[in-house]
């Protein structure tokens, strides 16, 4: 009589690094083990995250590849596209191609970077905000992306506009000060704007 011995992927059923996971019964293992690959590096760049994600969740999320998303119970969460995840095909395609209005990105683990910027940032609001009210409005304003904006902005001597904005970082990180940040920090490429809010997210939000 021999015990069994269970060797688990590292993608388990309705788990994706120990995180639970819903909806990923159509998704292409390879296409699992790649993204639990890249949230393991992450989490050991942002360790703050580990056990912040409560949930993984693929479903339909229109033309987004990923969003971190937070509620209200600050239940913070991870979603894919489950049709482009559901399709190796159509997933490489996305991950290969430049797009015009981001910065240039390192694949999968580039874009998921954006995201754990974002949830860095959601954490650092639950941290920071007396109540969840307060919690709410400095989420929804991007209160502290816009410290570190603003403050960067300041150290490399630039105004704070569109036109500068678009052309130190991307057109995206037009959008607001949260997508400025996690846009820096998610390039390839390094100015002095973009190494600057990289150091000052690692410094107060890390
Ligand atoms: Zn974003």
């Amino acid at each position: 009589m021999t015990n069994e011995i269970h060797r688990p992927l590292a993608v388990r059923k309705g788990f994706i690094y120990e995180i639970p996971t819903r909806n990923s019964g159509c998704i292409p293992n390879e296409i699992l083990k790649m993204i639990d690959n890249e949230i393991h590096k992450l989490l050991r760049e942002y360790p703050c995250l580990k056990g912040e994600i409560s949930e993984i969740v693929f479903e339909d999320i229109g033309n987004d590849i990923a969003r971190a998303s937070i509620d209200r119970s600050m239940k913070i969460r991870l979603k894919f596209n489950v049709v482009a995840f559901s399709d190796k095909k159509i997933i490489n395609s996305i991950l290969n191609s430049s797009f015009i209005s981001l910065t240039p990105k390192d694949g999968l683990l580039g874009f998921l970077k954006h995201e754990f910027i974002h949830m860095l940032e959601y954490r650092h609001c639950k941290l920071h905000s007396e109540d969840i009210e307060i919690m709410w409005n400095n989420i929804c304003s991007g209160y502290y992306a816009n410290e570190i904006l603003c403050d960067s902005l300041k150290y490399c001597n630039l105004e704070k506009n569109d036109g500068i904005i678009e052309s130190k970082i991307s057109y995206y990180a037009t959008i607001s000060a949260s997508e400025a940040i996690a846009e820096a920090c998610s390039s390839n490429v390094d100015n002095n704007l973009i190494k600057t809010i990289k150091r000052l997210v690692k410094e107060r939000w890390n």
